[in-house]
């Protein structure tokens, strides 16, 4: 009900011609755009906010050209930021991870656009080449049709017999979350393979199909070369997806080798960073400061103007579960007026 009410507010606004007055009012500012993965197959369904539809991204850039939105090179974009001289509503289209499907299925759109984009690579499962392993736990779980299962022969249940209602939601996330946190802290990537290969057995989900249909891998290392060769941009995201705020060689060791890796395919420094998940704190920007890195970008929403710190750029986050009207209503700005005016009125 509230996101239908949301959707005729913000339908009105546009009628009344309000969206071209925040696009005015926000000129100065630049939008940065994140995108993940590409659907080929069932995946939005799956995760509305991870994936995207190729219509629907193919309707995004036909509305950023339409309406005549700068899109700028990161790098270029970040520059002209800190001398206070970007072009008018600048835009940054970002990618992160690096699923698979960011060759198949956005870098043709992209370049139909001729829209520059940076990729945010995540490089364990680049070079591992196997699917991620908590999305597919996760995403055989959603895909089961079968509704008591037990789970009791399972290396990561350590309660002996366990038949679960998969039905009841809580029961089924308990039991995702422990096979999961078994699979990442305790096993090789040949063991969690296993683990999924069981897994799929026991939920009625190929493993083997899922596995070939790459929905949940990442690109391989030399499908990136392909991607640099399109234009990409390709830059930070840390190694294994995971950058904790407590421990700084831990972070470091990170940094260095993804990119290490990506160092292998770019003839170019990388210098910027996306936070995994987006989870940051003020106590790395020192670590990141000491390993060259120049600028990174959060998950927190929000236009960025000179004075944003460099290592806490804020994005929007677009994905299926996002409406045609409420990407417009980001695009031209009229988000953050209404997150400037609430802000307003919450302080006074
Ligand atoms: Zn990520």
């Amino acid at each position: 009900m509230r996101i239908i009410v949301k959707k005729i507010f913000l339908h009105v606004c546009w009628l009344l011609g309000l969206f071209h007055v925040s696009r005015y009012l926000m000129k100065d500012k630049l939008q940065i755009l994140c995108y993940h993965g590409f659907e080929t197959s069932d995946e939005s369904s799956f995760r509305p906010n991870l994936f995207i539809k190729k219509e629907t991204f193919s309707r995004r850039l036909a509305l950023i050209s339409k309406y005549e939105f700068p899109v700028l090179p990161l790098n270029d974009a970040l520059d002209k930021l800190r001398h206070n001289n970007l072009p008018k509503n600048a835009i940054v289209i970002t990618i992160d991870d690096g699923f698979d499907n960011v060759l198949n299925v956005s870098s043709d759109i992209l370049q139909a656009y001729k829209y520059p984009a940076t990729l945010y690579l995540t490089t364990y499962y680049a070079q591992k080449e196997s699917p991620i392993f908590r999305l597919v736990v996760q995403y055989m779980f959603w895909k089961t049709n079968k509704q008591l299962v037990n789970f009791g022969d399972c290396i990561w249940n350590k309660h002996g017999d366990m038949s679960i209602d998969l039905s009841a939601d809580d029961e089924c996330d308990r039991v995702i979350w422990m096979c999961i946190n078994y699979g990442e802290n305790k096993c090789s990537e040949p063991e969690r393979i296993s683990i999924c290969q069981q897994l799929g057995a026991l939920l009625g989900v190929d493993y083997k199909e899922l596995s070939e249909s790459r929905i949940l891998s990442l690109i391989t290392m030399d499908e990136v070369k392909l991607l640099i060769n399109k234009g990409f941009d390709v830059q930070l995201h840390t190694h294994r997806h995971a950058f904790p705020t407590d421990n700084e060689s831990t972070a470091k060791k990170e940094i260095v080798d993804n990119r290490d890796v990506i160092g292998q395919v770019v003839d170019y420094p990388t210098k910027h960073f996306c936070y995994p998940s987006g989870v940051w704190s003020k106590t790395q920007w020192p670590w990141l400061e000491r390993l060259g890195v120049e600028s990174a970008t959060t998950c927190l929403p929000g236009l960025n103007d000179s004075s944003t710190p460099m290592l806490a750029l804020t994005r929007f986050l677009d994905g299926e579960n996002i409406s045609d009207i409420e990407f417009k209503a980001e695009l031209f700005g009229f988000m953050e007026l209404m997150r400037m005016l609430k802000k307003r009125m919450r302080t006074a």
